[in-house]
């Protein structure tokens, strides 16, 4: 009998550890009194930039308001329609519906991204934007979304909460949409102590009304442009997003690391089906998925042998309640509900040890063994 190991699929434990020079950094936050907009949210924005190579970056309170100001900077809103996926974060969905406007949803592809194929029998006069997620750290075929979306004056937004530091063709994600969410979640690949989030533009103007829509539209103190949020990614946050920010690398380069060790580990089950990665796409692995045979049995054995493996999701958004008013049934996204029924994502972060990779490993080939 092989020793049992706990392979958490969290790693907020491990990655804190130490957390000394977090807390220095705090205590100097707090003597300056610095709390909203302050001087370490700047300099974490133009880092944020800089490492996406766009020119302007705009923190928010969530990705969920990153896409919904997003959204309503743009005027999109009651009346409008957003074509998206059903196999996503529900706040995708959730942020479209937010802004009064209506979700449209066109199936996934084998790498968990929008199926281009099917997006242009989708457009309606209604229709206003694209908004394709990146999902699980791969990258949506963007070239050919911005050639439909250009064709038929959409605009697209870019939901790359899971994929900070994703690129395709060497263009990292946020380079083709109008602007692009990113999530600063405790478990998003970049992450701080609590919510946050990350609008990237390369447009000045968006940028703009973006910073007034975060901030009550106060153009200053005694002038308002427009009626806004209160939305600002808070100071205390960036502050920890500046200390996170230089760790990206590392984390994004042992999550693909640490997939390229399953991939090859796990290829020569026949009851496993590895997604086919692409040479010209850095998947940056915020969840590894693979479908697998059995899949709710083998979850269980995982579980059981202690290692955290997980479902993300078993119901796709199209079947959510929530949606029921949107008038989709069981059959519409044939690849979504296929996935929601095969797909299993098994610990892959940056804290992983090899001895629990290998364990991994081990455990889902003892499953099928049987
Ligand atoms: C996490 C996530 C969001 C929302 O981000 P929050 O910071 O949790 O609000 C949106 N879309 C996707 C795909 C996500 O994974």
């Amino acid at each position: 009998m092989p020793t049992t190991l706990r392979v958490p699929y969290s790693y907020l434990d491990r990655q804190f550890a130490d957390i000394d020079d977090y807390l220095a950094d705090v205590r100097g936050l707090v003597r300056s009194g610095d709390f909203t907009l302050g001087a370490p949210l700047s300099e974490f924005e133009s880092r944020f930039a800089q490492m996406c190579g766009i020119p302007h970056a705009i923190g928010v309170g969530s990705g969920t308001d990153a896409l919904i100001l997003t959204l309503k900077a743009l005027g999109i809103g009651e009346g409008d329609e957003v074509i998206t996926s059903p196999n996503t974060f529900i706040a995708t969905v959730g942020a479209i519906a937010m802004v009064g406007a209506r979700p449209v949803f066109v199936d996934s592809n084998e790498g968990f991204t929008i199926d281009v194929r099917r997006i242009e029998s989708a457009i309606t006069p209604r229709t206003k934007a694209i908004m394709p997620v990146h999902y699980s750290g791969n990258v949506a075929e963007m070239d050919d979304i911005a050639r439909i979306a250009e064709a038929k004056g959409l605009a697209v937004i870019e939901d790359a909460c899971q994929s900070i530091s994703a690129e395709r063709d060497g263009k990292h994600v946020g380079s083709w949409g109008v602007a692009a969410g990113f999530s600063l979640h405790p478990l998003k690949n970049l992450n701080v102590w609590g919510d946050g989030g990350m609008i990237v533009t390369k447009s000045e103007e968006l940028r703009d009304r973006l910073r007034l829509l975060r901030n009550h539209g106060m153009i200053n103190r005694d002038e308002i442009a427009f009626f806004g949020h209160n939305s600002r990614l808070d100071t205390l946050q960036a502050v920890i997003g500046n200390r996170l920010i230089s760790q990206t690398p590392f984390i994004t380069d042992t999550r693909i690391a640490n997939a390229r060790f399953y991939d090859s580990a796990l290829e020569s089950i026949p009851e496993v089906r590895i997604p086919k990665r692409e040479a010209n796409v850095k998947h940056v692995y915020h969840m590894y998925m693979i479908r697998v045979e059995r899949r709710d049995a083998l979850l269980e054995h995982l579980q059981r042998s202690g290692i955290e493996a997980k479902v993300h999701y078993p119901i796709p958004v199209h079947l959510q309640p929530a949606a029921k008013y949107l008038g989709y049934k069981e059959g519409d996204f044939p690849v979504a509900e296929d996935d929601s029924r095969t797909l299993i994502s098994l610990p892959a972060h940056q804290h992983l040890t090899r001895e629990e990779l290998d364990y991994t490993v081990e455990r889902v080939r003892e499953f099928y063994k049987r």
